[in-house]
């Protein structure tokens, strides 16, 4: 198996002053680009041939899918000889799929979650080590794409050997928080070739409720200031971290992971994505 580093040591290195200014240097970056991202999309979301609107049919769909395939491995510079298995759910997909989840050695599938004081585990969409499939149910089309590029960033985790094959042996926070950067990134690449803004909103409103989250959980941690101007901007998955802070005393995988590839990225640059696939030591 490839190296990564544990969970420990993803910490430690965003608990520096360092790491912490490049999530705050992220977060007044990003929150600018919400912002317009949402004024677009307000606009948008009347006009039925928007990308915000569901794809018309699974051909449409495909498009989406190989963009966001291409777009992906042009981003890390890597190619693969075999493709995963795309599969479009629906709810009772979902359900159906509970019993074989267990097998599956990514979590991304698997989602923790405290109710009543116990732990369970919710399927959500993902993909399935266990079975190289990537399941989705995209809302619309700008979705689709941000969606299925941070599954197929998990394909490329397994294919080049990050996954563990015993689920319990991974480490999520390393491998979402790989995921949803390199997501984030594409998504904001393809803004650029677009000429939109708005085609990111989704990843951009996932990636600041999770590193709000981290930025708090993380400065409280080292009994540093907080400057409560980068919290501004409000976000759908708030109220979700806020919960996981309260009941597990952690922010989310995503947003400890996300937060550690922020720092990373702002010290050795993109090809932090792409070096830890091929297995380079980074801490
Ligand atoms: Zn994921």
């Amino acid at each position: 198996m490839v190296y990564t580093p544990s969970k420990e040591e993803m910490d430690e290195f965003v608990m520096t002053g360092k790491g912490i200014e490049a999530i705050e240097d992220s977060l007044a970056d990003l929150s600018l680009k919400l912002y317009s991202a949402r004024k677009i999309r307000n606009d948008a979301k009347s006009n039925e041939e928007s990308f915000f609107s569901r794809a018309k049919n699974r051909a449409e769909l495909d498009e989406i899918i190989l963009d966001a395939k291409q777009e992906t491995k042009a981003f890390l510079g890597v190619n693969v000889y075999e493709e995963p298995v795309t599969k479009v759910v629906g709810l009772s997909d979902k359900i159906l799929f509970l019993p074989r989840a267990i097998y599956s050695s990514l979590k991304s599938t698997i989602e923790k979650r405290k109710v009543n004081g116990k732990l369970i585990y919710g399927i959500d969409n993902g993909y399935d080590a266990y079975h190289k499939v990537i399941r989705f149910n995209p809302s619309n089309k700008a979705e689709a794409f941000s969606e299925y590029a941070h599954e197929y960033d998990h394909y490329l985790q397994d294919f080049f050997k990050l996954v563990k094959p015993i689920w319990r042996w991974n480490n999520f926070s390393f491998l979402e928080g790989h995921a949803r950067c390199v997501e984030l990134n594409v998504s904001l690449d393809k803004t650029e070739k677009m000429d939109n803004p708005a085609f990111a909103v989704y990843s951009l409103e996932r990636f600041l409720g999770e590193m709000k989250s981290a930025y708090k959980h993380y400065s409280r941690k080292m009994g540093r200031g907080i400057k409560e101007i980068l919290l501004r901007i409000s976000c759908p998955n708030d109220n979700y971290e806020a919960k996981l802070v309260y009941d597990l005393d952690e922010p989310s995988d995503y947003a400890s992971g996300a937060a550690f590839f922020t720092a990373k990225e702002a010290e050795m640059g993109k090809s932090v994505y792409t070096d830890v696939l091929l297995g380079k030591k980074i801490v």
